[in-house]
């Protein structure tokens, strides 16, 4: 996908598996939310395609889609109305019990069973204040009333303070347990990916650098990049020579006696 002279996302090619999450990870401009608009057909990709259960994205029906996919954004619309309503947004026809059902596992329906029903406001003097993670969570419940195929994130933490950051990271664990519903999650926060994510695509300049499991990131990062993005404090380097196999550290007399799977490279 390339806007005028500036490919956002290029050549990249690669598959969620059912009831996964995905976690998308890059540095801002790598090309994170275009992929991700891509999935959702916000964007057309000048090349190539996305499908769905093996079904091209472009056959099937723009309100079939809506349907089948939910987004919760870095910033989320939520309107003067009640909360019971913006969560019944999601979905033409929502039944209250479905909107409740919905609330809760959000665990955000503490709010719409205090106040009387119609009476409470996301914001406003004699509303109720919401806290950033209290809309993220109206937000949520919205996307979840539609019990869609994919759920799509979009960096939904990243405006959460730091604790509040770290108890809905588990909520959303949780909540990806319950509903075993496929995700990706894109964030440019590496420890989010690391605790969530079943697997992460690491992105750099529009392209996937590596994709594999937490673990194989961490531990076997496929190019430098990689390495020095992932892992807090991050990953020292050093230049070094392989002779007689061992590793000689640059300007200095350390020697590494290299595992036997290095010591032909
Ligand atoms: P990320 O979400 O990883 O921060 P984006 O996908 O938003 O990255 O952006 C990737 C690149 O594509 C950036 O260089 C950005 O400026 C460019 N880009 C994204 N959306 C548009 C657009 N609608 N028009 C022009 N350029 C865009
Ligand atoms: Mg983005």
């Amino acid at each position: 996908k390339s806007f005028g002279g500036i490919t956002a996302v290029d050549g990249v090619s690669f598959e969620v598996r059912e009831g996964e999450i995905l976690g998308l990870i890059g540095p801002n401009g790598s090309g994170k939310s275009t992929l991700l608009n891509l999935i959702l057909r916000l964007y057309e990709p000048n090349e190539g395609r996305v499908t769905i259960d093996g079904v091209d994205i472009r056959k099937v029906t723009r309100d079939s889609l809506r349907r089948s996919m939910a987004v919760v954004f870095q910033e989320n619309m939520l309107f003067n109305m009640s909360l019971r309503e913006n969560i019944r947004l999601g979905k033409d026809g929502a039944t209250d019990a479905e909107v409740e059902e919905a609330a809760q596992l959000a665990q955000i329906d503490k709010f719409i069973r205090m106040a009387p029903k119609g009476y409470e406001t996301q914001v406003g003097e004699r509303g109720l204040k919401l806290s950033g993670g209290e809309k993220q969570r109206v937000a949520i419940a919205r996307a979840m009333i539609k019990t869609p195929k994919v759920f799509l994130f979009d960096e939904p933490l990243s405006n959460l303070d730091a604790a509040l950051r770290g108890r809905t990271r588990l909520e959303l664990a949780q909540l990806h347990q319950r509903l075993g519903a496929t995700m990706v999650f894109v964030t440019h926060d590496q420890i989010e990916a690391m605790t969530l994510a079943s697997r992460i695509a690491v992105m750099r300049d529009g392209r996937i650098e590596q994709l594999g499991t937490p673990e194989e990131i961490y531990n076997e990062p496929a190019t430098l990049y990689v390495a020095g993005f992932v892992g807090a404090p991050s990953m020292n380097m050093l230049q070094a020579v392989i002779a007689d196999g061992k590793l000689a550290i640059a300007g200095s007399d350390v020697r590494i006696t290299l595992p036997a799977r290095y010591a032909g490279a």
